[in-house]
């Protein structure tokens, strides 16, 4: 791992806490530990956190069973502190809440921190303040680094290379898992993982619920089928929609198609450095809501996307979030009629000088009928 890659990072995240008035900010076993030194482990019941002082140098407080990869691997961290399992981490924990002076700190807490891991800190030091630390990292992982915006690349080229597979197995007959493995099977071959687990594969009425949970449903002729999925390389993530027929589409179906594609469009075109997150889900809805089917689109346009498959910038209605160059988000407006279908278009963008780039392959301008 660079080092001056995670200095910037740790500069970015110590001038947001300056700002904020937070003097620590603790970081979770999680992605934005592996942002800031390098180093991750799965949380498990054993205390580990990487605390951050506004000022100065990160200190990592590991139990033993993790020192070694801990010194392997963590860059950019002072030091390294080490509890054993017949001594728990109260000790540890005691002096190095001494060291960095936070009796009566305001202390910013990663969201992905155990809940047990912040209980132990409000037993250690039951007068600090605690607060949520999402401001603190999102201040600096919210712009994506040439090595971020390559990964992201890379896994988005994974998943769309991974589409014919499933794409073949798009038949009468077949089911929905089958569909969904055989994109993780393709995904996995190029050496990724999968972003968040087994791609939702959704048929006919199905794709009416945006966040479905494929199961051994069987395909049928004339059936809508949504597939969402990523790939993640390296802890960065991707993730992308396209919506397919079996068969012949009914023209219903192709011009709700077409809406969503015109929305999903729109949307790119809003994009650029000094327009905020909202405007961008202003011009997809505009769409949307023109076509007369604006209370069947049910969410937000998109979400930020990197070490998280969602983080800022949100891109939804109220967020006056200005968009820089570098940040980069999911356009995926959709419309859903319960109990029939849904389409939704999902690419990744990044924000570029003067507008954004995708880091998808386009979709088609029709609903692609298969068969
Ligand atoms: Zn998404
Ligand atoms: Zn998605």
């Amino acid at each position: 791992m660079n080092t001056d890659i995670l200095h910037r990072r740790l500069t970015m995240m110590q001038e947001a806490m300056l700002r904020e008035g937070v003097d620590c900010f603790v970081a979770a076993p999680s992605v934005n530990m592996q942002y800031l030194t390098g180093f991750v482990e799965p949380a498990h019941e054993r205390f580990m956190a990487l605390l951050v002082p506004a000022e100065g140098e990160p200190v990592l407080i590991v139990p033993a069973l993790s020192a070694e990869s801990a010194r392997q691997e963590a860059f950019g961290v002072g030091e390294i502190r080490v509890w054993e399992d017949h001594e728990g981490v109260d000790p540890v924990l005691r002096e190095v809440a001494q060291e960095m002076d936070l009796a009566a700190a305001i202390i910013a807490i990663d969201e992905e921190l155990p809940a047990l891991f912040l209980l132990k800190l409000q037993q250690i030091l039951p007068t600090a303040l605690y607060r949520p630390g999402t401001e603190i990292w999102a201040a600096a992982r919210i712009r994506k680094d040439e090595d971020e915006l390559w990964h992201i690349t890379q896994a988005s080229r994974y998943a769309d290379n991974a589409f014919a597979a499933g794409l073949a197995l798009c038949a009468a007959g077949n089911t929905e898992r089958e569909v969904a493995c055989a994109i993780q099977a393709e995904i996995e071959a190029q050496g990724a993982e999968m972003a968040f687990g087994l791609p939702i594969v959704a048929a006919g009425k199905h794709s009416a619920q945006p966040h479905y949970r494929t199961t051994n449903t069987v395909l049928h002729p004339g059936d809508v089928v949504l597939m969402d999925y990523g790939a993640r390389l390296n802890g960065y993530n991707s993730d992308m929609t396209r919506t397919v027929c079996i068969g012949e589409a009914t023209p219903e179906i192709q011009k709700i198609y077409r809406i969503v594609y015109d929305a999903h469009y729109a949307a790119r075109a809003a994009v650029k450095p000094g327009v905020t997150a909202e405007s961008v889900d202003a011009a997809a809805r505009a769409v949307i809501e023109k076509a007369g089917y604006d209370k069947f689109f049910v969410h937000r346009t998109g979400h930020g996307i990197g070490l998280s498959v969602h983080e800022p910038p949100y891109i939804v209605q109220g967020n006056k979030q200005i968009l820089e160059e570098g940040m980069c988000f999911s356009v995926e407006p959709g419309i859903y009629l319960p109990g029939r279908f849904g389409v939704r278009i999902e690419n990744v963008v990044v924000v570029t000088a003067d507008g954004c780039r995708s880091l998808n392959a386009e979709p088609p301008p029709h609903i692609r009928e298969i068969g």
